[in-house]
């Protein structure tokens, strides 16, 4: 008797939000009242492992029910399939994603249908890595080069990166990776925290919470900026006062600003050393930032939390547009794109700072910057992953942070999975929270 191979059974989708916006948590020049949200989603199969795959979109609230209703449009392309052959080949349902001709239409590879591709493309990975009882780090590090470069889809960047620069790159990324493991293992990963500089908070809170960023081993911390150029002024003095010289503080404008406008504002606070400016305009500007760059210089230029694909990050490189690059876990398609972007800075030497905090992306991206540090680029000089401190409990392997480092996360997966009671409480609007909540509002 032949056992049935285990399939893909269901795409369970899950809209969790969280009321954040209530406390200005995460408030900056751009999104004022953000309500941190997952558009969630769950793979399960017939497998007797009880082993799920657990993935999501990071949004900001109300665009969470069209992220959930994309993810839902993918379901077709899951149900049914293998899972064996799924977890041993995620890049065949990251091109029969990206390939759907119907959804490719509303992007391509870009917006709400990529997004919700890099969910179930994540989650597969979740699923992938707890089958090999591996946090997905360390499946990634110890990979053969050669899958890993079968996993990437080179089409619209074979100009720049090529299947055998790939190959070159992971293979020379190789030596002294067991060495580097060990202190992987021992030390982390360097972290930065954005927690002291929201925009709305009082210059007391700033100040407060900077000193504590310090105490607590960082030695970077994040300020929003684009607002007011007085009270950034202020601000930045605030903070410099609190961390002193030693101390990095990168400053954040959300896409605020035109160039000329990002220009100005960036000299102007070029005096409190700021160590880059992220995002000065729209992520779609590739020009604007080698523009942008080349003034304000020696402040440096961040950007990728809303860079959409491998094909933007492609030119940013090429243009010479930014000096940090930022992925994002949940933005472009999955881990499979995410390869692509790390293979492309290290073919250019520019250093990858993940974009983190929203909703677990720090969970997420910090398994890709490992990766990067033991198989790629093999140092973390000048690399740090953003870190916010909120959140984290509603996940069963939330980040640790030590001494200013993320610890390297053991358990098996992607550090993608959600609480049962945390869903339970923040789906929308019908979890016990939201369902107390709007009821308190109808009545009040
Ligand atoms: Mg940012």
């Amino acid at each position: 008797m032949t056992a049935t191979p285990a399939r893909i059974t269901a795409v369970d989708t899950f809209d969790v939000r969280f009321p954040t916006s209530r406390e200005l948590d995460g408030s900056d020049a751009m999104n004022p009242d953000p309500d941190y949200s997952a558009a969630y989603v769950i793979l399960r199969t017939d497998d007797g492992d009880g082993l799920e795959g657990h993935g999501f979109c990071f949004t900001i609230g109300r665009g969470n029910d069209v992220q959930v209703a994309a993810i839902g449009a993918l379901s077709p392309h899951l149900v049914g399939r293998s899972v064996d052959e799924l977890c041993a080949d995620p890049g065949s349902l990251n091109r029969d994603l990206i390939g759907d001709s119907q959804l490719r239409w509303l992007g391509p590879e870009k917006g709400v249908m990529h997004m919700a591709i890099g969910a179930v493309v994540n989650a597969v990975w979740d699923m992938a890595a707890k089958r090999a009882g591996q946090p997905l780090w360390r499946l990634l590090a110890h990979a053969d080069p050669e899958w890993l470069v079968s996993q990437v889809d080179f089409r619209y960047i074979a100009d720049t990166l090529t299947p055998e620069d790939a190959l070159t790159l992971l293979r020379e990324g190789r030596a002294g990776l067991a060495e580097r493991e060990s202190v992987l293992l021992e030390r982390g990963y360097p972290g930065y925290t954005t927690s002291p500089g929201w925009l709305g908070y009082s210059d007391e809170k700033l100040t407060r919470l900077a000193k504590q960023a310090v105490a607590d081993g960082f030695t970077q911390i994040k300020l929003k900026v684009g607002a007011d150029l007085d009270d950034d002024i202020r601000r930045l003095r605030t903070a410099r006062a609190a961390v002193g010289d030693g101390i990095r503080i990168a400053i954040d404008a959300n896409q605020r600003w035109n160039i000329g406008e990002a220009i100005e504002w960036t000299t102007a606070l070029a005096a409190f050393d700021p160590y880059w400016i992220e995002e000065p305009t729209s992520p779609d500007d590739i020009l604007g930032h080698a523009t942008i760059r080349e003034a304000v210089a020696p402040v440096r230029v961040a950007t990728g939390e809303h860079v959409q694909n491998r094909i933007i990050f492609k030119q940013l490189l090429q243009a010479d547009a930014i000096d940090v690059l930022q992925i994002d876990s949940a933005r472009v398609g999955g881990v499979n794109e995410n390869l692509a972007i790390l293979l492309l800075a290290a073919k250019f030497g520019v250093p990858v700072c993940p974009h983190a905090g929203g909703v677990g992306l720090c969970e997420l991206v910090q398994h890709l910057s490992m990766f990067d540090y033991l198989a790629l680029s093999g140092t973390t000089e000048n690399r740090v992953i953003e870190y916010v401190d909120h959140l984290h409990d509603h996940f069963t392997a939330p980040v640790l942070i030590r001494d200013g480092h993320y610890t390297a996360p053991l358990t098996p997966g992607f550090s993608a999975t959600m609480r049962p009671e945390s869903i339970d409480a923040y789906r929308y609007p019908d979890g016990s929270f939201w369902a107390a909540d709007l009821a308190g509002q109808e009545g009040a």
